[in-house]
């Protein structure tokens, strides 16, 4: 089964592109919305995922928060309409000029990842008379089984505090009186189709809870991160993640105390089926042992494959042959990595076809780059196909 596309549109608009399919972007959001239900869940964008503006539209008055890692992300996320309140900041190697900017917003929450992070936010909150709200990114040793350069969670890893120093952290975090110690974060990777590493990180969040409330510490939020995983294989058929399925292990497993909230970031499971990136072929070329079919896109435009030796559906929109043959589908960049598809079947292609690689709307455009000198992606939205009509 094909996706359906205005291809019509598509022959008039030059390649590569991306198309963001906004309407299915409001079915997915909706349908995470519904399946929270509980007022306790709290979904947070993940913004890295994909930060383009009409998309982090329509997630602000879906009213979600941000989940940012740099100042840009956080200005992007107040340009979209996303209250302070409502928008957290991660990531290991924060700026001095980015910890300000986000006490100067007054954003929720820093996610903090070491020590020495927690004393320079310390530090500038004194020097800003603000008071920061930290939580504390635990690293739990939770292997997510998903491909290594996605996996996060792990004690060799780069992120997070080692649970062996939990209590320094925590004792650092109560010796600055500009620090408030709010939340414990987690976020074991991206990608997870399987879910009893869900379960694991519940039952080290538990475990984790009541050691500190045993100290007397108190958390007003527990943080389980992101990395709900999308089905690449049939998008057609499976276009929403499971949501259900997802936030029922958290209701079952973690034990949350009284009036506390949890909080979820969210990525690819929001976005990445809404993307597809939209690429001409330029020439079939009979190899020895291939035919390859070499396409105007590029791991430029599509860096997964090449990165994480990420799985993208391909399918030939243009093409009326209804014979099917393998091809490798690669790009013009001079690296062998610059591929997209080995032996992949497609209707017989020629040059001037359209091919749409599914899928590809979270860490697809975000992380474009203008090696070789290529020029960027551009973009497109279904909503510009309506005003048109
Ligand atoms: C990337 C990231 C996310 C989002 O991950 P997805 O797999 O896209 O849901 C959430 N939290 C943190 C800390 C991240 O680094």
């Amino acid at each position: 089964m094909r996706g359906s596309f205005p291809v019509e549109q598509f022959k008039t608009w030059s390649t590569p592109f991306y198309y963001y399919d906004l309407e299915l972007l409001e079915h997915t959001l909706s349908r995470a919305l519904m399946s929270v239900s509980d007022v306790s869940f709290l979904i947070h964008y993940a913004l890295k995922a994909n930060a383009h503006a009409q998309i982090l539209s329509r997630v602000s008055r879906a009213n979600l928060g941000a989940d940012c890692v740099s100042g840009n992300e956080i200005l992007a996320a107040l340009a979209a309409g996303i209250a302070p309140a409502r928008i957290l900041f991660a990531g290991v190697g924060k700026a001095d000029w980015e910890i300000e900017l986000a006490l100067q917003h007054d954003i929720a929450c820093f996610n903090v990842e070491s020590i020495p992070e927690i004393q320079v936010i310390g530090e500038i909150a004194a020097r800003a008379g603000k008071t920061a709200r930290i939580a504390l990114r635990v690293n739990p040793n939770v292997n997510a089984h998903t491909h290594h350069y996605i996996t996060t969670g792990l004690t060799e890893n780069k992120f997070g505090i080692p649970l062996s120093a939990l209590s320094a952290a925590i004792d650092t975090s109560l010796h600055y009186p500009h620090l408030s110690l709010e939340g414990i974060h987690a976020h074991i990777g991206s990608q997870i189709v399987e879910f009893s590493p869900f379960k694991d990180l519940c039952r080290v969040l538990n475990d984790l809870q009541d050691s500190m409330a045993a100290c007397g510490i108190y958390l007003k939020h527990i943080n389980v991160g992101g990395g709900l995983g999308i089905n690449y294989e049939h998008p057609n058929h499976h276009p929403v993640a499971d949501f259900e399925a997802y936030f029922r292990i958290f209701r079952e497993h973690l034990h949350l105390r009284e009036g506390q909230k949890l909080h979820f970031e969210l990525g690819r499971s929001l976005v990445a089926a809404c993307g597809t990136l939209i690429t001409k072929v330029l020439y079939v070329k009979e190899g020895e042992q291939k035919t390859f079919a070499i396409v105007d896109a590029a791991m430029t435009d599509l860096l997964r494959p090449a990165l994480y030796q990420a799985y993208h559906r391909i399918e030939n929109i243009t093409s009326v042959s209804t014979e099917a043959r393998v091809y490798d589908v690669v790009g013009p960049v001079c690296e062998s990595s610059d591929l997209f598809a080995r032996d992949f079947p497609l209707a017989t292609t020629c040059r001037g076809d359209l091919l749409a690689l599914r899928s590809t709307g979270a860490y697809g455009e975000a992380m474009a780059s203008g090696y070789n000198l290529r020029a960027l992606p551009t973009s497109h939205t279904s909503e510009e196909i309506f005003h048109h009509k």
